[in-house]
């Protein structure tokens, strides 16, 4: 093995592998090739190294002698075509004879073309150059494609990664405002199609601006992370959703739920709220963090639309907030 010069390879550059056991044919392609600098020219004459040494230089022509010892010119075109590696580089075979058996038995296993050496060398130099330039073309555009194909992954991946984004609160991690407004929306539409019951559960921290005003902002938020996170703990079905619904009220939607089990959870979740213990000395009700709830429930096609049922909340939080904090309360509509 031996190569011709150490030029550089560029994007037109064609690189040829030669693979013949005869030196009198290697040296004659050789001379044909020496003068043409875009050419550089590598050779073989073991063809029990044809493959590896193709796989190794990565050539953009093969030039292939079909009759060599131990495995013919043929069984080294399959074995380029079976190789990953190899697998599309153009195989143009030299043979000694011009028989039409010969040539379509050498296209049928997968050669690009078929010269009888020695060939004559400006057909040689014309046809290494046009396999080489459409094979590099070719490994250009799949380059392209394999690069867009990592760039649209890519772009999906930050698109799911914004939606998440997008429909969560920032400051505590559970849903927004936003996720709320298309989630009551769309189970309003499920409520009315299914006759099903919609329950919501509108929450708010009791006396948490003088809790702000005592203890600065960044404990607030640090409050408002705790009941958010110990909220979100104790809605477990896969189907509900906590809110934060603004500032420091939070919503529960609960869909497929009568009024007696978002009661239910509404006790938990006042609690729960209770059982965190967050110090708040300025509070009227205890020295600690409490919330008083607001709950409805109703049927889309009876009539209940986002909006009633926001609005039912909303009431029954106020008459929580009236009787005292720390509680919930139901309005069952108009
Ligand atoms: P009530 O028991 O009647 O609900 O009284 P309240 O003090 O909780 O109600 P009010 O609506 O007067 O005050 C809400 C306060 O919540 C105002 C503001 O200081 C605080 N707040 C709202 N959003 C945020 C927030 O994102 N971070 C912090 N730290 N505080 C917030
Ligand atoms: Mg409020
Ligand atoms: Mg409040």
């Amino acid at each position: 093995m031996d190569e011709k010069n150490t030029m550089s390879n560029s994007e037109s550059t064609a690189i040829v592998l030669l693979i013949d056991d005869q030196m009198m044919v290697t040296e004659g392609i050789r001379r044909m090739l020496v003068d043409e600098s875009d050419i550089i020219f590598h050779y073989c004459n073991d063809p029990n190294q044809a493959l590896e040494k193709a796989i190794a230089l990565q050539p953009t022509v093969i030039l292939q002698d079909l009759i060599m010892p131990d495995i013919d010119g043929y069984a080294l075109v399959d074995a380029y075509r079976n190789n990953e590696k190899t697998k599309n580089i153009p195989v143009i075979v030299l043979s000694t004879k011009e028989d039409p058996e010969d040539k379509s038995l050498a296209f049928e296993r997968g050669a690009n073309d078929y010269l009888v050496k020695l060939p004559d060398k400006i057909e040689l130099i014309a046809r290494i150059r046009a396999h080489s330039k459409s094979y590099l073309t070719q490994l250009q555009r799949d380059e392209a494609f394999k690069a867009l194909r990592e760039l649209q992954s890519e772009l999906e991946k930050s698109n799911v990664e914004l939606q998440k984004l997008s429909s969560l609160d920032g400051l505590t991690g559970i849903a927004n405002r936003r996720s709320f407004d298309e989630f009551i929306d769309k189970e309003c539409l499920r409520s009315a199609r299914e006759n099903s019951t919609l329950s919501l559960i509108l929450i708010d921290i009791d006396f948490f601006k003088p809790f702000n005003d005592n203890y600065g902002h960044l404990a607030g938020d640090g409050c408002l992370r705790q009941v958010a996170a110990a909220l979100d703990e104790m809605v477990h079905r896969p189907a509900d959703l906590v809110a934060r619904y603004g500032g420091e009220e939070f919503a529960v939607v609960l869909p497929n739920t009568d009024i007696k089990g978002a009661e239910k959870l509404a006790e938990k979740l006042c609690k729960k709220i209770r059982s965190l213990k967050i110090l708040h000395e300025f509070s009227e009700v205890t020295n600690h963090i409490t919330v008083s709830l607001g709950i409805t429930s109703g049927v889309a096609c009876e009539g209940a639309s986002p909006s009633d049922l926001i609005l039912q909340a909303d009431k029954a939080l106020y008459l929580a907030k009236e009787l005292g904090r720390n509680c919930y309360k139901i309005s069952k509509g108009n």
